[in-house]
């Protein structure tokens, strides 16, 4: 077996353990054990939804670098909330964006991707700039939980992400709602404006609507196409 692929047993060895020996500890206790672990190697990486993982990951290890994807299709207030947040938390905020404008995209594949091949868009403005941004670490922190969508009910506190070769830590996985609620008005924690005005998940601007009474919280995320998730976790 060569070294890298001895490297990468041993990390997925490590993240199978850790997943199974922190599935319940504070999130806190998780980041403690990522910071230890992993050090400069860890990143955080957020959507900006609100800022509940940049307070808790900084609490942990002040500094910590923050990667934000900022797609070029972003609300105004969800760029708003990026700039506090590196204004005003002890982050390195540092916000990429994909290799294409949206207008270069345009002229190469044709006006308004998201709606006529959003799978090949969400590849293009938001997993390639991601997992280009995430290469120099060892492991990502994200904000995933299990309570969001059926697709993500089974993630793990920490998991072995094979597809980047690196270890993933979701220290929040097991929050519901009530949590992050509750953790937002403990701290005094920044949020999206867009989540007081029906938007209780937020991406692009394009493939966002506001969510009905009754509907689950992604239900205005790319509705009536039949896509939940943009390819950041598969
Ligand atoms: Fe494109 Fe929509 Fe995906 Fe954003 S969420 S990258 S606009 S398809």
């Amino acid at each position: 077996m060569s070294a890298e692929l001895e490297w990468g047993a041993a990390m997925a060895d490590l993240a199978w353990r850790a997943g199974h020996r922190l599935d319940r500890a504070p999130a806190q206790e998780i980041l403690a054990w990522a910071d230890e672990t992993f050090g400069a190697g860890l990143v955080v990486t957020t959507s900006m939804q609100d800022a509940v993982l940049m307070h808790l990951a900084s609490s942990v290890r002040p500094g910590v670098d923050v990667v934000f994807v900022d797609t070029g299709y972003h609300f105004v207030e969800t760029i708003g909330l990026r700039d506090a947040v590196a204004a005003t938390y002890p982050v390195n905020l540092v916000s990429v964006t994909p290799a294409q404008t949206v207008a270069e995209q345009d002229a190469a594949y044709g006006p308004r991707l998201h709606a006529t091949d959003p799978d090949l868009c969400c590849t293009l403005r938001k997993v390639e700039p991601l997992s280009k941004a995430l290469e120099p670490y060892s492991a990502w922190v994200t904000g995933l939980r299990r309570v969001e969508a059926p697709t993500r009910r089974r993630a793990r506190v920490v998991e072995w992400d094979a597809r980047r070769g690196m270890v993933k830590v979701n220290p929040i996985a097991a929050w519901s709602d009530d949590d992050v609620a509750a953790y937002v008005a403990d701290h005094g924690i920044l949020e999206n404006p867009l989540r007081d005005e029906g938007f209780p998940s937020i991406g692009c601007a394009p493939c966002t609507r506001k969510v009905l009474a009754g509907e689950p919280a992604r239900a205005g995320r790319w509705a009536g196409t039949g896509k939940v998730e943009c390819g950041l976790h598969g």
